[in-house]
């Protein structure tokens, strides 16, 4: 058995309130670390600094501590906020383009988003390369005219993993993802740069977060190997959908934490959570720390789990 100590980190992106969907993956993010007497490290993926604010990471920060999900290492300061790490990212960069393919990708979103075009599972056009093939005159014509993105070539090969919720997940990333982002054309690095980078340099062992981005990590995995890095464990916690089937996202004020409060408190919410995702046998209010005892993967709920507001609001309510 390993005796490395487990490493596991929130991300939270600041762009609004937390929902019940980040609030239910955080805690089982924290369970999972806890449960294995581990830390976990708070990282605030504000590289979006149109829709990222100082105040939501700071809403975020009290949120966690007032459900009883307290980190151990990070939050507001210097080298946990991705806007502040540009210089770091660029070296992570840097030994990207040492060992693969990088190159300046002059298309518009329209471009890539042409009708034609085969989609990946999560939505993104999958990149033809065109680019790729600009001679380098042109390359330096266009770049004199407007700034480029910057894509790394991807291998005709399967990166794959062993989820610990979902089992084996596998990708080629040529046929299913093609040549992806690591700098956008407004200068803004990607977050699949970014969060591989930051979670090398936070020595992070397991990665637990929504199953929508499970879809990212081969992506992941292959910069992983790049880098040279070991890779981490991984657990994509199920998503919260409405009945429609459609996930519940920031966008939809109801159950974010805000309204929330208002008519419940953090263990009941909490117990609630803990209990549709398989955790504990009936929703009562419980803090985190009480139901460390009860977690283990096996019994996470293996779909998603599909939230009725009204039944929600009526458990969790006063
Ligand atoms: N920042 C991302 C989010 O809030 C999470 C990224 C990750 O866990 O890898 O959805």
């Amino acid at each position: 058995m390993s005796t490395e100590l487990v490493r596991g980190r929130f991300a939270p992106s600041p762009s609004g309130r937390m929902h019940l969907g980040n609030v239910a993956s955080s805690l089982v993010a924290w369970l999972s670390a806890k449960s294995a007497g581990g830390v976990v490290v708070l990282r605030i993926e504000d590289l979006d600094r149109g829709r990222c604010t100082r105040e939501y990471a700071e809403q975020i920060a009290r949120d966690f501590e007032r459900l009883g999900l307290c980190w151990d290492e990070g939050g507001l300061y210097d080298g946990y906020l991705q806007s502040g790490c540009d210089d770091y990212y660029l070296s992570v960069l840097e030994r990207v383009a040492a060992k693969a393919k990088v190159y300046p990708c002059f298309c518009t979103r329209a471009e890539l988003h042409t009708a034609s075009a085969p989609h990946a599972s999560d939505g993104t056009p999958i990149y033809d390369g065109r680019c790729k093939r600009l001679s380098t005159a042109e390359c330096e014509r266009l770049l004199a005219e407007r700034p480029a993105a910057l894509r790394v070539e991807v291998p005709d090969r399967e990166y794959s993993f062993d989820d610990r919720r979902l089992g084996r997940i596998s990708q080629n990333l040529a046929r299913e993802c093609g040549d992806f982002v690591l700098r956008r054309s407004d200068g803004i690095f990607s977050y699949q740069l970014a969060v591989v980078a930051d979670d090398i340099r936070m020595g992070v062992t397991e990665v637990v977060r929504g199953r929508d981005l499970a879809d990212s990590t081969p992506r992941q995995l292959y910069l992983y190997e790049l880098l040279d890095a070991p890779r981490p464990e991984y657990l994509h916690t199920p998503l919260l959908v409405a009945p429609d089937g459609k996930r519940l996202s920031k966008r939809e004020k109801s159950l974010d934490l805000g309204k929330l409060f208002e008519i419940s408190t953090p263990e009941r919410i909490i117990g609630e959570l803990a209990w549709r995702l398989g955790i504990i046998d009936r929703s009562e209010p419980v803090t985190p720390t009480e139901i460390l005892g009860e977690f283990s993967r096996e019994k996470l709920v293996r779909g998603d789990v599909t939230i009725d507001e009204r039944e929600v609001l009526e458990h969790i309510g006063r």
